[in-house]
């Protein structure tokens, strides 16, 4: 089967805790009820894409246990493509976060199964696929795979170098898109970020997601800003791989990278209106072509 979009990345149950306080070294803390939510960016990303309409496979992995299931459960009533998500011997990946009164989160990620995703789980996936896009809570190795394997495929190879980490010259330089958040930009970078510098590492274009104040796209005519719609934001998790997502499916569509990121703040803004990474995604229907 072949599928226009491969996101190839983790897929992780994010265990959700209200706290009144973070535990200290040694301490207990009694918390509220737990919220078992689906997330990963890879999982994320997939489902933000196939909700907008967008023929999506996930490379990814996940374990047999009850968590396993509700992602596969998510991914699928998106209409995310499951045959290249295997099932391997290790616990499906859990992030344990900690929410507190004053909004911060502190999250413990135990990467499990995603850790068992191999550069050979590549072999055979992007034959017939456009757009592979891949992000970091997976083995370096698989994702410099993925990207290589994109570019000699013909496949436009697009990153989100989320969370930071090095990935060599070569990677970069084979990128179509480089997607990084101010963060990542800065890490990447140094301080002073001048995002045109970006390009001088490899990739032929870059988008910066700058949180309520949108993103900019860089290519080599130039930078341009685009705002974000103004909303009330209420949880921000996963709002940069709903733009991700979003931007993936606009580009499989034929969109310009500048179009495909104007429909992208639209879609992460309607994600921090609501709770939860995947839960939070919208419909094709909520954020129509062009308003
Ligand atoms: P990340 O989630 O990776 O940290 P950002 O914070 O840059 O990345 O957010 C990604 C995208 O989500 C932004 O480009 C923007 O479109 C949207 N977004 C994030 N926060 C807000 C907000 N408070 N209001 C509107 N849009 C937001």
């Amino acid at each position: 089967m072949t599928h226009d979009v491969l996101v190839v990345g983790s897929a992780n149950a994010d265990l959700v805790v209200p706290a009144e306080r973070r535990p200290g070294p040694g301490e207990t803390v009694l918390g509220g009820d737990t919220t078992i939510s689906p997330g990963g960016k890879g999982a994320n990303t997939a489902v933000a894409a196939a909700r907008l309409g967008a023929d999506v496979a996930l490379l990814g992995a996940i374990g047999q246990d009850p968590y396993g299931a509700v992602l596969t459960e998510s991914l699928r009533s998106a209409g995310v493509h499951t045959d290249l998500v295997k099932t391997v011997a290790r616990p499906t990946g859990i992030a344990y976060i900690t929410v507190t009164p004053d909004g911060e989160n502190s999250i413990l990620v135990s990467p499990g199964a995603n850790h068992a995703l191999e550069p050979a789980d590549l072999d055979g996936a992007l034959s017939g696929v456009k757009i592979m896009v891949a992000s970091m809570e997976i083995p370096l190795p698989t994702v410099e795979r993925a990207v290589a394997a994109a570019a000699e495929a013909g496949v436009r190879p697009l990153l989100n170098l989320s969370p930071a980490a090095e990935v060599s010259p070569a990677t970069l330089a084979a990128l179509d898109v480089l997607l990084v958040n101010e963060h990542e930009a800065a890490w990447l970078l140094g301080t002073g970020v001048e995002p045109e510098k970006l390009l001088g590492l490899g990739p032929r274009s870059a988008v910066v997601t700058l949180g309520a104040r949108g993103a900019l796209v860089v290519t080599r005519q130039g930078t341009t800003e685009v705002a974000s719609p103004k909303v009330e934001a209420v949880d921000s998790t996963g709002a940069g791989d709903a733009f991700t997502g979003a931007l993936t499916a606009s580009l499989a569509a034929g969109a310009s990278l500048e179009a495909a990121a104007r429909r992208a703040v639209r879609v992460a803004a309607i994600s921090v209106t609501r709770r939860g990474a995947q839960p939070s995604y919208p419909s094709a229907a909520e954020v129509p072509e062009q308003a």
